[in-house]
């Protein structure tokens, strides 16, 4: 079994200049915890202004919530999507205008409707009738976005199928809701989080080509596209890198609009803030279940309820670095809680060098989105995932 020695692409990840930084900085610290490089975010921003600049960002705040992430955005020119009234408030709070907030969840309660168009917020998204009647009777004259169905195939964490509609529900929708007095902006779709089949924007793309159309025939010109989130963060699963997305996607849009494009909107949360993350975590536990077991367990101090439930079906395979020297030794990881389902990797073994015991530390890296937000508040007693910012 033994053999390779352990390695690992640290320089893919960080250069071993910062790591020495973040090593400093985490030295007197209690794991577990992330910590976020607000420059690092602030360099994706320009980046995927670069790469498109044919698109306004809406951040989308549910990806990582920090005070600090939102402010060095704002400070940036980004605009908000938020999902409820709390990150609404939050917004608020630090001072970001209702004009750079659109309401981006197709569910929401009418009070909810009530109190963000009291807010100011004039731009909501919606993808059934009966959430169209409330926007119309509570948010008067407001800006609606229609979310289209789409599949997700490709992602590696897929969001559709709860949300959007079908194309000929839409039409109907758009229709309807000029009668009710509001207006008709323009349609959004979300191809998938971590969306490594950029052809699904091709797909998503002529749908609403077919709606802007359909919708001019009535005489309703519909003005933008927002093109949701999807684009990719760096995990262990390779992707193309963001230059190719926003070429292909500009392609997909010039073939169905021509010159003249509609007004484009993205809404990235994890390509913006999840490179910008690290974890560091403390091993446990190593321990075999039998004497002959081939492998042995590696327990982690953080696991799903602590931050890593995208560890789901192993969908998301974080890049997880110990600094030891040894031979390469496939092992089971898991989590710290009394749930069992709280594994982290067991059909994809990773490998850590085999001198890897208890009180190790280990660095997961691209931790930067859908960790603190997702952890729990008081599982087994574990507080939330601590956050610093650097
Ligand atoms: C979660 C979400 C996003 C962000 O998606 P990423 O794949 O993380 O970029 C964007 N838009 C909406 C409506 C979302 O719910």
């Amino acid at each position: 079994m033994r053999k390779e020695s352990y390695e690992f692409p640290l320089e893919e990840f960080i250069s071993r200049e910062e790591f020495k930084k973040i090593k400093k900085f985490s030295r007197d610290k209690e794991t577990p915890f992330l910590i976020m490089d607000l420059r690092k975010i602030e360099l994706m921003f320009d980046e995927i202004i670069g790469h498109m600049p044919f698109a306004k960002i809406h951040y989308a705040v549910k990806a990582n919530p920090l005070d600090e992430v939102v402010l060095s955005l704002k400070n940036k020119g980004s605009n908000f999507d938020v999902a409820t009234v709390y990150e609404l408030d939050q917004l608020l709070r630090l001072g970001v205008e209702p004009e750079r907030i659109s309401y981006g969840n197709t569910i929401k309660k009418e009070k909810d409707i009530v109190y963000a168009f009291e807010k100011g917020v004039r731009l909501f998204v919606t993808d059934s009738e009966s959430d169209l009647k409330k926007l119309s009777k509570y948010a008067p004259g407001s800006r609606v976005f229609f979310r289209i169905l789409t599949e997700s195939d490709g992602a590696d964490w897929p969001l559709s199928r709860k949300f959007g509609a079908h194309p000929d529900l839409i039409y109907k929708m758009i229709l309807k809701a000029e009668k009710l007095g509001l207006e008709p902006y323009g349609l959004s779709f979300h191809v998938g989080s971590q969306q490594r089949d950029i052809g699904q924007w091709d797909s998503a793309i002529a749908k609403c080509k077919y709606l802007f159309e359909a919708a001019a025939s009535k005489g309703i010109k519909l003005k933008m596209i927002n093109l949701g989130g999807g684009f990719p963060a760096k995990y262990l699963s390779p992707t193309n890198d963001l230059e190719t997305y926003a070429r292909e996607i500009y392609r997909f849009l010039s073939e169905d609009f021509g010159d003249e494009l509609p007004e484009i909107l993205i809404e990235p949360g994890r390509s913006l803030t999840g490179d910008a993350g690290i974890i560091v975590s403390e091993v446990v536990m190593v321990s075999k279940k039998a004497r002959f077991n081939q492998y042995r367990w590696v327990f982690l101090d953080i696991g799903k309820f602590g931050g890593l439930i995208e560890t789901l079906d192993e969908c998301i395979k974080y890049p997880i670095y110990c600094e030891k020297k040894g031979c390469a030794e496939e092992v089971i990881l898991a989590g710290p809680t009394c749930d069992s389902m709280d594994i982290l990797y067991e059909d994809h073994k990773y490998s850590f060098p085999h001198t890897l015991k208890e009180g190790n530390r280990v660095y997961i890296f691209t931790t930067g989105a859908y960790t603190m937000s997702y952890s729990s508040v008081n599982f087994n007693g574990f507080p939330p995932l601590k956050a610093y910012v650097i």
